[in-house]
């Protein structure tokens, strides 16, 4: 892996930004197929979803480039090697934006930021895969922020940050697929009772007053915020 990271660094600026949104595209593609796969009625995307998907793919981009550019200048640091400090890497990461994107996403729904920005993405009370980038250009890069922000801290290893960023994908994936893919059986599980199901994320889409955590449950369940 160090090996391609090495590699990105000789690439001109032009090919790099190239194959980041290439890399941003294709997740956005795999998202809205998944989300197709699952659903068993249909829908269709209309054309101004389309155009505020392709914007945060761009900003998306842009996040991606400029964490390149950090760790370029060794703002950012990133371990390579294989050890048990990965899964504890994984963990803190989760956990750690877990907790920054809950109160991220509290303060939006609790001052003007709700009414300026965030209630684009919550036009969509039974919300699709696409909802998942319908996005205000404020709140794309908030989150992007966050997560730079994150890794700053500390040489987070890069196995971690993978397998981290493709967690978030389908926890992403999950909160808007319209439907719930997981047997109430299997949401009352010990440790899965307190993640972010698709059933959580859907019931904030339609009341706005409740289950503003993403990957767990834990914040609402502390702040009386959570809807079961
Ligand atoms: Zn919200
Ligand atoms: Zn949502």
């Amino acid at each position: 892996m160090g090996n391609v990271l090495d590699y990105l660094l000789h690439l001109p600026a032009l090919a790099l930004w190239f194959i980041f949104l290439a890399e941003n595209g294709l997740i956005t593609i795999l998202v809205l197929l998944s989300g197709k796969l699952f659903y068993k009625g249909s829908y269709s995307y209309t054309s101004r979803e389309w155009v505020i998907c392709g914007l945060t793919n761009i900003l998306n981009t842009v996040v991606t480039y400029a964490g390149f550019l950090m760790w370029k200048h060794d703002i950012i640091s990133i371990a390579t090697d294989v050890s048990w400090i990965i899964i504890l890497d994984f963990l803190f990461l989760f956990f750690a934006m877990d907790l920054l994107m809950f109160i991220f996403h509290y303060i939006i729904h609790k001052t003007f930021l709700f009414k300026d920005v965030h209630q684009l993405h919550h036009q969509s009370i039974n919300p699709t895969p696409i909802d998942l980038f319908v996005l205000h250009p404020v709140e794309a890069l908030g989150f992007g922020g966050l997560w730079l922000i994150l890794l700053m801290l500390y040489a987070f290893n890069i196995y971690a940050v993978m397998v981290y960023l493709i967690v978030n994908v389908i926890f992403g994936l999950a909160g808007h697929l319209g439907m719930e893919p997981l047997p109430e059986k299997v949401r009352g599980l010990p440790l899965v009772k307190y993640l972010g199901t698709s059933t959580f994320h859907h019931h904030h889409h339609q009341d706005i007053h409740y289950n503003f955590g993403f990957y767990t449950s834990i914040w609402d369940r502390i702040l009386s915020t959570y809807k079961k």
